[in-house]
């Protein structure tokens, strides 16, 4: 079975009657290239477990079950659950959960699926889900080794994002605070069926280890790169001191920029993660 070929693909979909769904972002990979450089670059092995968001008609799960020690896929749509059991049937290390990913329990299913043993995301995200699907799995501070994620390529610009650009902004801070990201390769719409309208990308992102940054106050942290994201035209003195969540006087916010060297005219989205942790640590 290869259900890059689309022919097999609109065959085994047909049988079941089933009807793609644009609101639930189905448009389902086609490209075997593609396919193999997701598993290659997955590092998935015999002693890794999988968790899969949005397995589709089980094209990547199909390919991860033969990698991987484990894969437990969440699929929202029920209309999917026939076809994934007759394409998964032959593999053992395979769960299915018909459920949304913004409402399950992930911390009980984490623990039921994986107990302590790390695991790999991985998905070919619908672009509604995208952003708040990663932010959990680092804010929950799960025990992930990975995330190998489809996206659209304007998220995943964002995420790659550089100081100073008009892409850069909280997802690359809140992205790139918990993992290093590494651009896979780049997946135009005749990659998929049905077509897209955007393009896409494979990206990783690889959670450290040991996180580069250490921070006094998470908490205030975000709050502080939230302020300057959702104001970027303003100078950092002033969207700080105008923030009632950060509460902290003109005064202190110059001599802490006079401290680090930096411009009292400076815009908050000039400075790398490593100065907003600065910043933010002499704040609180
Ligand atoms: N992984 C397949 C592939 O690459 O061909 C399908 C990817 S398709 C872009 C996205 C999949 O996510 C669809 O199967 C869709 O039904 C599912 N999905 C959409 N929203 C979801 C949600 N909130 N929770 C779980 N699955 C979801």
């Amino acid at each position: 079975m290869d259900l890059t070929n689309k022919s097999e693909l609109i065959n085994i979909l047909g049988g079941f009657d089933f009807k793609f769904s644009k609101s639930l972002g189905q448009n389902f990979l086609t490209d075997r290239n593609i396919l193999d450089k997701i598993i290659e670059k997955s590092n998935i092995n015999q002693n890794v477990n999988v968790l899969e968001i949005g397995p589709g008609a089980g094209t990547l799960t199909r390919e991860l079950c033969m990698k991987a020690k484990k894969v437990v896929s969440i699929e929202i749509d029920k209309t999917l659950i026939p076809v994934l059991n007759y394409v998964m049937s032959e593999f053992q290390n395979f769960t299915l959960i018909n459920d949304d990913i913004m409402k399950i329990n992930l911390k009980n299913l984490i623990k039921e699926q994986f107990g302590n043993e790390k695991f790999v995301v991985a998905a070919n995200l619908p672009y509604y889900i995208t952003t708040p699907v990663i932010m959990t799995f680092f804010e929950n501070d799960f025990n992930i080794d990975s995330l190998i994620l489809m996206i659209q390529k304007e998220v995943a610009d964002r995420i790659a994002a550089r100081p100073g650009t008009k892409e850069y902004g909280a997802l690359t801070v809140g992205t790139g605070f918990y993992a290093k990201n590494e651009i896979i390769c780049s997946a135009p719409p005749h990659c998929f069926f049905p077509q897209p309208k955007v393009s896409s990308v494979v990206i990783k992102l690889e959670k450290y280890e040991k996180p580069p940054y250490s921070v006094n106050n998470k908490e205030m942290f975000f709050k502080i790169v939230k302020s300057i994201f959702s104001q970027r035209r303003k100078t950092l003195v002033n969207s700080l001191s105008g923030s009632p969540f950060i509460k902290c006087e003109k005064e202190k916010i110059i001599n802490i920029l006079n401290d680090m060297g930096l411009d009292e005219k400076i815009r908050g989205e000039k400075l790398d993660i490593a100065a907003l942790v600065e910043l933010s640590n002499k704040v609180f």
